[in-house]
């Protein structure tokens, strides 16, 4: 069985050992590192402890990259409590190398960047980094809100936009709009995406708003910055990854990366994002294999004592007929404990009473410890339909598992 661990990226071992030295300067990381002797080759990486996102906030709070040439951006690198922490790219945000491999604008483009821009989030200037490589003619739209949609959309259609980028949640509100009032964007062409898993009600309405229109996505973190592209011939969920990620799968499917890129600032040294991947044989008859991303492994949460898993249980709602997507709300209470709201979107013509049909269907089920909560107490369980789900007003993003604590 070969490794895993292979690169033909040039300087690929090098800037591996470059990364571990970095590391094991950090203080608070010394030990964490003292065993690794030497990395002879790549696959000594095997040897090499994982790490996540507190490891790599702890290094990145001591050695403060800095680019070599330009700027040093800074951009919020995950955890949503307490104050931001910081990962930071070069001027460029390394898109050159997506640009080699990946290419849904060309000059000719009217390009339209819809994610929502300042507030530490990269993907704005990602995009715009992106499309400056291009020779493409950018529109910066940032985030725009429900009555901003009619009038944004005429413009679109009269300017003849061949291409828009955004989070998939962002964006399927406004094709859905396109299509309630009816007006057609002949000439979209393509549709980027990134942030979030892509939105199957895009693929409702897209059919109908702009017939021509394909979806291109982007994998990756903050932390790793983009790791793998796709195109309209890939599945949805399966990533092509670039040369300077070096990505390998491990035990329960977790992924980790490692960077190989030469002057890259962030540290990231098996890093361990949540995601578990398998490797696959692309549709889009590109002979390497391609990641197949499966979701993440950290989605288990307590419920009643319950150990409850987020993906499994919308993999389950997702198989009935009518559910678009899903989300689900964990609320706990002080004094009655935590109780599971199932947030649906329902299909185009979809029959009424779907709510109820997904409930039934999570009380019939023989889904693993918490349904026996639920028939202990009904009252833990509630299942709503709803137009959208929660998202981050920051981002855009829809996340799968949303905990609160009641109040
Ligand atoms: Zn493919």
């Amino acid at each position: 069985m070969t490794s895993d661990f292979f690169s033909s990226a040039p300087l690929a071992l090098e800037t591996v050992r470059d990364t571990l030295a970095k590391l094991r300067s950090v203080p608070a990381l010394t030990a964490r590192y003292a065993d690794i002797v030497a990395l002879d080759s790549l696959e000594d990486l095997i040897h090499v402890p994982v790490m996540r996102k507190d490891e790599l906030n702890i290094a990145l709070d001591h050695l403060k990259p800095k680019a070599q040439h330009g700027a040093t951006w800074t951009f919020q690198s995950g955890g949503s409590t307490g104050s931001p922490k910081l990962g930071y790219a070069p001027t460029g945000l390394y898109m050159t190398e997506v640009y080699e491999q990946w290419k849904p604008l060309g000059p000719d483009d009217l390009f339209v960047n819809g994610w929502g821009a300042g507030k530490l989030w990269g993907a704005h200037y990602l995009m715009g980094a992106y499309a400056d490589l291009t020779g493409c003619t950018g529109i910066g739209l940032g985030a725009v809100n429900r009555t901003e949609y009619d009038v944004w959309l005429e413009f679109f259609a009269a300017r003849g936009v061949t291409s828009i980028g955004g989070t998939p949640s962002v964006l399927r509100p406004i094709i859905g709009r396109a299509r309630e009032i009816g007006v057609k964007l002949p000439d979209l062409r393509t549709v980027l995406w990134l942030g979030e898993a892509w939105n199957p009600g895009l693929d409702e309405d897209l059919p109908v708003v702009a017939p021509q229109a394909r979806r291109w996505g982007l994998f990756g973190s903050t932390e790793t910055w983009v790791a793998g592209t796709n195109t309209p011939q890939c599945a949805d969920d399966t990533w092509h990854p670039l040369p300077s990620q070096l990505v390998h799968v491990g035990p329960d499917q977790l992924i980790d990366f490692t960077s190989l890129k030469p002057h890259g600032l962030n540290p990231v040294l098996r890093y361990q994002t949540g995601d578990a991947g398998e490797w696959v044989t692309c549709t889009c008859g590109v002979p390497d294999r391609a990641l197949r991303v499966l979701g993440r492994r950290d989605g288990e949460v307590k419920f009643r004592g319950l150990l409850l898993n987020a993906d499994a249980l919308l993999r389950e709602v997702a198989t009935v007929p009518g559910v678009l997507q899903a989300q689900l709300v964990l609320t706990e209470y002080p004094a009655r404990g935590s109780t599971l709201e199932v947030l649906v979107v329902p299909a185009r013509d979809t029959a009424d009473g779907l709510a109820a049909r997904v409930r039934d269907h999570i009380l019939g089920s023989a889904f693993g410890g918490p349904s026996t909560a639920f028939h202990r107490d009904p009252e833990a369980l509630a299942v709503r339909a709803t137009a959208a789900l929660i998202h981050n007003e920051r981002t855009g993003k829809v996340s799968p598992l949303v905990q609160r604590t009641a109040t």
